[in-house]
């Protein structure tokens, strides 16, 4: 999935802040193949997590739920030449009419991209691929009732687009989001669930009615506890989201899954256990799938 097919990245003038001063040796990025946006906003959660805003150009356009290749240039080597660009995808946390883009990435100390990533500061530039894909998307998924955004860590990222959605509302009755994480502390997004969306001037209706958000944690106590293939097979996902039903219904339930690899596939079989098919955008099925990126 890694995209490294960059063309040339020349380093040109100096960098200047938005007041138009000139900042310390970062130099503005061109590049012919990839969009080069700019970070508006950071918000570090945790020393594990961190969200960042970036523009979002006029031509970009994307489908709730999908995702892209994000990245920064490659660090100058010791000959003098430039590495190659290091580029990840990264599920778009903001729904697809926002102006901006969002993002929700993990901190990884060693890793190629988000090691430096992490240090990224309003004004920064950074690349961005012309095109989104993905698969968790309405569109890959049959007409239902009942949708479930199952995430773990960062895999709640595409649920920040998803269900921030309204037209998530008019093809579903109930939007459940339940994210799973080790620690309370790593609940990002928890106070936008719990305060802000429901109390959101155009959203609010919505979300009071349809939205139910479903927080765990595995690592620590907390008000509900557990992993979501626990939260299934005791039935407390659905008891917790106000439902009567005990397990998925093939006919009326549809759900996404997002994070870490080992709970894609537990939570796949289950599924795949209780009738429900997967889909894709050219096959559109009961559930669809895709690994949190980490890099
Ligand atoms: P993760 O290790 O995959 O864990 C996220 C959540 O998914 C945890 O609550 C975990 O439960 C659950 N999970 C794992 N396997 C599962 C399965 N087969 N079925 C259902 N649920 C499952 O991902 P992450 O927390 O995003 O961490 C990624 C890396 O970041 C880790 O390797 C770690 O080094 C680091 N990290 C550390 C912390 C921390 O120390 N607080 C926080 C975030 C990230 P279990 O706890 O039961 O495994």
């Amino acid at each position: 999935m890694n995209d490294m097919s960059m063309g040339a990245l020349n380093d040109v003038a100096p960098a200047q802040n938005t007041e138009g001063q000139a900042t310390e040796a970062k130099a503005p990025i061109v590049s012919a193949t990839h969009n080069v946006e700019t970070v508006l906003w950071v918000k570090h959660w945790t020393d594990q997590y961190f969200s960042f805003g970036i523009t979002r150009p006029a031509s970009f356009r994307f489908r709730s739920g999908e995702f892209v290749m994000i990245g920064l240039p490659g660090e100058a080597k010791e000959d003098g030449t430039q590495g190659k660009p290091i580029l990840r995808a990264y599920s778009i946390a903001s729904p697809s009419y926002a102006e901006e883009l969002e993002f929700f990435s993990i901190k990884v100390a060693d890793g190629p991209l988000t090691s430096r990533l992490q240090k990224i500061q309003p004004g920064d530039q950074i690349l961005m691929a012309k095109k989104p894909v993905g698969t968790l998307v309405l569109d890959a998924l049959l007409p239902g009732k009942r949708l479930f955004l199952l995430g773990t860590g960062t895999g709640l990222a595409p649920w920040l687009s998803v269900a921030r959605d309204p037209d998530v509302y008019d093809a579903f009755e109930k939007v459940i989001v339940a994210h799973c994480v080790r620690e309370v502390r790593d609940l990002a997004y928890r106070e936008m669930f719990e305060h802000d969306l429901p109390n959101d001037e155009l959203f609010g209706e919505l979300a009071r009615e349809q939205l139910s958000y479903l927080p765990t944690v595995t690592r620590e106590p907390f008000t509900r506890q557990g992993r979501i293939t626990d939260l299934i097979q005791s039935g407390r996902l659905f008891a917790d989201a106000g439902l009567s039903q005990i397990k998925f219904d093939p006919a009326e339930d549809r759900i996404m899954l997002c994070g870490s690899m080992a709970m894609i596939k537990d939570v796949a079989h289950m599924l795949e256990a209780q009738g429900l098919k997967e889909g894709s955008n050219s096959e559109p099925g009961d559930f669809v799938l895709e690994r949190a990126f980490v890099g």
